[in-house]
């Protein structure tokens, strides 16, 4: 028998092969040893790949933020927040401080109506024109906002794609290209950069590229 070879040859391992579509149906390993809560006097366990049980971590971290209050104070003012945030921020302040002192009340989810609810502005410059939503609802929204956001982002790519275009035509046809977008789809004159001239400058770009393809234009 060879050093190190199982009795029963190497087929008979104790430690069977996991077929990979095994793999998903296995529960995650869990530690075998109890450790042990790393605070004295407590006779808890310790959580998975930390030193103290969680009513203990809880407490040291609380501890932690006593003792070092007026640093994470100084690191909360000095952090950056965008206008936007800003904006939430001071309204959320607002907010808490009206229902604090009992001038403003939380209102049910405004769509399923349930009490449990999160404040909500359309424009958190008009903080007490404040909505009231659940968790599930405050998060469709948000989602909501994002897809409205995207796709503006889309749009402004979409001109930027327009406005390299006409960049590479000569100067006296984006000229008159530029020209035939102020007037308007309907000839009634739009504003330059606004939606209106980019989206007649892209209809003038293709009729441009008509002719030229057809070559109509240039004779
Ligand atoms: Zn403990
Ligand atoms: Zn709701």
């Amino acid at each position: 028998m060879k050093r190190g070879g199982h009795p029963g040859g190497p087929e008979a391992s104790p430690v069977r092969k996991i077929a990979p579509d095994e793999l998903d149906e296995l529960t995650p390993p869990r530690p075998l040893l109890r450790r042990p809560c790393g605070k004295k006097g407590c006779r808890g366990t310790a959580r998975p790949g930390g030193r103290y049980c969680r009513p203990c971590a809880t407490e040291a971290v609380r501890r932690w933020r006593d003792r070092h209050a007026t640093a994470i104070a100084e690191r909360e003012r000095a952090r950056q927040f965008s206008e936007d945030q800003q904006l939430i921020r001071n309204a959320r302040a607002y907010v808490a401080e009206y229902l604090k002192r009992g001038k403003l009340w939380k209102d049910p989810c405004e769509i399923c109506g349930k009490r449990d609810v999160l404040a909500a502005w359309d424009d958190p410059g008009k903080p007490q024109a404040v909505r009231w939503l659940c968790s599930e609802h405050y998060a469709e929204r948000r989602e909501a906002k994002r897809d409205v956001q995207e796709a503006r982002v889309a749009i402004a790519g979409e001109w930027a794609e327009v406005r390299r275009q006409l960049l590479l035509l000569p100067t006296e046809v984006q000229r008159e290209v530029h020209e035939a977008a102020l007037r308007g789809p309907a000839g009634q004159g739009v504003r330059p950069e606004s939606v209106f001239y980019w989206w007649t400058l892209r209809r003038e770009l293709n009729r441009y590229a008509d002719r030229v393809n057809s070559g109509g234009f240039w004779g």
